[in-house]
C-alpha cells in the first residue's frame, strides 16, 4: 500500500517502522476470516484491514477521533491476523504505535481514565494485587455474581527446591501470577530440578511491562523493562542459561525487550541479550524431553482426557505451535479436539475488564469449544487465560483448569 506519512511522525523511529509495516499490506483481506472481533461484529473497522486503514489515515495526518479510539480499543491484540497474513504485516507493532498516538490526541472520559489508572497502579504490584484478591475472596459471597466469578480460589504454592545444580536458569516471577497461581512457578522449579536445572528468581524483578503496554503507557512499560534487566543482569553475568517465562503473555513482552530498547544507548545491548536468553517454558522442556521421558517412564496410570487452550500469545505472538500438546501427549494425557483453537478466549491482558461484553462472548464460545470433547481437565499456558476461562467454566461441570507445567509436575510426583 502506498503511504505519505505526515510531518509530525514521518522522520521518527516510530514513523519509519509504521511506514514499513503499512507498505507490506496489500489489502487482500485474508486476515478478516481469523479476526475474533470481525467474526463477532462483522464491521470492516473491527477487522485488521479496517484498523490498518484507520491507522494509515491517522499517520497521514487525518483527524483522530473517538471512533478511531473505539475500534483500536476493541482489538484484542491477539495477533491472529499476523499468523494469517501472507505478506508478513506486523500488525501487533503497528497497533502499539497507533494506540500511543490516539492516546495522545483523544481525551478519554473520566470513568475510563480512572479505571485505566487503577489497573495500571494495582495489577503490576503483586503486594497490592494480593491484598485486593484476599479482600475479594473474603467478601466473595457479597459480590455481584459477575464479579465473584472472576475471583479464583486460593491455591497453595507447594515447595521450591533448594538450588543444587550447576545448570541455572532465571524465571520471571511476574506480577499477578504469584498471587493468582503461585504453584505455576514452583511446579516449574520442581520439574526443572528433576531435569538437573536449578531455577532462580531475581527478587527485584517484577511486571514484564505488558500491563502498561496494554494500557497504552509505553513509558511505564520501558521503566519496567529496564528494572527487570537491572535485576537479572548479575545472574546473567554469572552464567544463567536462560530467562524462563511461564506466562506466554509475559513471554511475548520479554521477547520484545531487544526491539523496544534498540535505540537506548545504555540498555540496547543488555536488552538484546535478555531477548536472546528468553525461553518460554515449553521451549525449555522440549529441549529436555528425552530426560523428561526417562523420568516419566517410571510412572504409569490411566490416560486422562485433556483439552489444551493454546493462548494467542503462545501460538500467534511467540509462534510456538504444537509443542505443549506434544509434551502433554508424551506425559500420558489424551488430548481432546478443540474447535476454533486459533481464536482468542477474550482475556487479552486487561481486555476482559475494559471490553467486558465482547470478552464474555469470546469466553462463552471458548468454554463450549474446550468442553466439547468432554475432557476431565483443561490446561493452558498463560495465567490471564487460565483465570478468565476458569471464571467461565460452568460450576456444575467442575472441569478443573491448570497451567500445563503443573500437570507435568503432578505426573512426576505420582
Ligand atoms: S490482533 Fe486480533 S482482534 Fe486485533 S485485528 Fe488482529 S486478529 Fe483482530
Ligand atoms: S492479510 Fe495481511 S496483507 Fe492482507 S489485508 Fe490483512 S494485513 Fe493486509
Amino acid at each position: 500500500m502506498q503511504t505519505h506519512l505526515a510531518d509530525f511522525i514521518k522522520d521518527t523511529p516510530q514513523g519509519q517502522e509504521a511506514d514499513a509495516i503499512l507498505r507490506k499490506c496489500v489489502h487482500c483481506g485474508f486476515c478478516l476470516a481469523t479476526c475474533p472481533t470481525y467474526n463477532l461484529l462483522g464491521d470492516e473497522l473491527d477487522s485488521p484491514r479496517g484498523r490498518i486503514y484507520l491507522m494509515k489515515q491517522m499517520l497521514e495526518g487525518a483527524p483522530v477521533t473517538a471512533k478511531t479510539q473505539l475500534h483500536l480499543d476493541r482489538c484484542l491484540t491477539c495477533r491472529s491476523c499476523e499468523t494469517t497474513c501472507p505478506s508478513g504485516v506486523q500488525y501487533g507493532r503497528l497497533v502499539d504505535i497507533g494506540r500511543e498516538i490516539v492516546e495522545s490526541k483523544v481525551q478519554r472520559g473520566a470513568i475510563d481514565r480512572l479505571k485505566r489508572s487503577l489497573l495500571k497502579k494495582v495489577l503490576p504490584q503483586t503486594g497490592l494485587f494480593r491484598l485486593g484478591l484476599g479482600a475479594g475472596r473474603t467478601f466473595k459471597p457479597l459480590l455481584p455474581t459477575a464479579l465473584a466469578k472472576k475471583i479464583p480460589a486460593k491455591r497453595d504454592a507447594g515447595a521450591w527446591p533448594a538450588p543444587r545444580h550447576a545448570r541455572k536458569m532465571l524465571v520471571l516471577a511476574g506480577c499477578v501470577q504469584p498471587a493468582m497461581g503461585p504453584n505455576i512457578n514452583t511446579a516449574t522449579a520442581r520439574v526443572l530440578d528433576a531435569l538437573g536445572i536449578s531455577l532462580m528468581v531475581a527478587p527485584s524483578a517484577g511486571c514484564c511491562g505488558a500491563i502498561p503496554q496494554h494500557l497504552n503507557d509505553p513509558h511505564q512499560a520501558e521503566a519496567f523493562m529496564k528494572r527487570n534487566i537491572d535485576a537479572w543482569w548479575p545472574a546473567i553475568e554469572a552464567g544463567a542459561e536462560a530467562i524462563v517465562v511461564t506466562a506466554s503473555g509475559c513471554g511475548t513482552m520479554v521477547a520484545e525487550y531487544g526491539h523496544a530498547l534498540r535505540n537506548n544507548v545504555a540498555y540496547a545491548a543488555k536488552a538484546a541479550r535478555v531477548t536472546a536468553l528468553f525461553r518460554d517454558i515449553s521451549q525449555v522442556i522440549a529441549h529436555e524431553k528425552i530426560a523428561l521421558a526417562n523420568k516419566l517412564s517410571e510412572r504409569s496410570g490411566p490416560k486422562q482426557k485433556l483439552a489444551f487452550h493454546s493462548p494467542c500469545s503462545l501460538q500467534h505472538g511467540l509462534r510456538i505451535k504444537g509443542v505443549v500438546e506434544d509434551l502433554l501427549r508424551a506425559a500420558g494425557y489424551e488430548l481432546t479436539p478443540v474447535p476454533d483453537g486459533h481464536l482468542c478466549c477474550g482475556s487479552a491482558g486487561t481486555y476482559s475488564l475494559l471490553q467486558a461484553e465482547l470478552s464474555q462472548q469470546l469466553l462463552s464460545n471458548k468454554v463450549k469449544a474446550l468442553e466439547s470433547g468432554a475432557p476431565q481437565m483443561i490446561a493452558t499456558a498463560n495465567i490471564g487465560c487460565l483465570a478468565h476461562i476458569e471464571s467461565g467454566l460452568n460450576a456444575s461441570s467442575q472441569t478443573p483448569i491448570r497451567h500445563w507445567i503443573e500437570l507435568i509436575d503432578m505426573k512426576l510426583l505420582q
